[in-house]
């Protein structure tokens, strides 16, 4: 039964082929480009609508589409940019661009660091149903960023029980310990049970 993630990001691919443990194609090797509308007001809906999207499109039952969405949630500032990180500082902003907005927020409130945390919501359609799972990593953001590791917001976010910042970290640490790969264990078992 053929896996296909509904994503065009590397990295993302790399994760879901070593966790399944089985081929992984991603939907634009076989659908050239969708457009999908992530208009939802959540990342679980998100997610549903980037997996529903690429499952009806592939005409395929026996396929499996894996999708995720995700980002990161500041509490003191209303949960910014919560759904909009990939688009905080407006439509095709750069990773560089989100980062120095979020950076110069904090900065606004005049501390130092504020408790924050990243979700990740994957989604998973077949003809056998929809299921999403969920995962979270806690810990604080600055008004500064430390470190060239990992993407995103991680220069700027020191997770719970460490004292550098994602970017300083090395990325097999975030590997472990990341919204993502919480998801992604518990995503694991279900698409196994699909297989089947
Ligand atoms: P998407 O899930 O690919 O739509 O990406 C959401 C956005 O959230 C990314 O562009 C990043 O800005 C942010 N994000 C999600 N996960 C991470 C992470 O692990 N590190 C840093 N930023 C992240």
């Amino acid at each position: 039964m053929k896996i296909v993630l509904a994503t065009g990001n590397k990295g993302k691919l790399r994760e879901f082929t070593k966790m399944c443990e089985t081929e992984v194609v991603a939907f634009a090797d076989i659908l050239g480009e969708v457009e999908i509308i992530e208009d939802a007001d959540t990342f679980k809906d998100n997610a549903l609508i980037k997996a529903r999207t690429i499952y009806e499109k592939l005409k395929n039952e026996d396929a499996i589409v894996v999708s995720d969405d995700s980002g990161i949630s500041v509490p003191i500032l209303g949960g910014i940019p919560g759904i909009y990180s990939a688009r905080y500082a407006g439509e095709g902003s750069s990773d560089k661009e989100n980062l120095q907005k979020l950076v110069n927020a904090v900065k606004a409130l005049g501390i130092k660091m504020t408790p924050a945390y990243y979700t990740a919501a994957i989604a998973i359609v077949s003809k056998h149903g929809e299921y999403v799972v969920h995962g979270w990593m806690h810990g604080d953001v600055l008004s500064t960023t430390r470190g060239e590791e990992g993407f995103g917001y991680d220069p700027m976010f020191v997770p719970k029980g460490y004292d550098k910042t994602l970017g300083e970290l090395d990325d097999e640490v975030k590997k472990s310990i990341s919204h993502r790969a919480k998801a992604l264990s518990l995503a694991k078992p279900i698409i196994t049970m699909l297989q089947r």
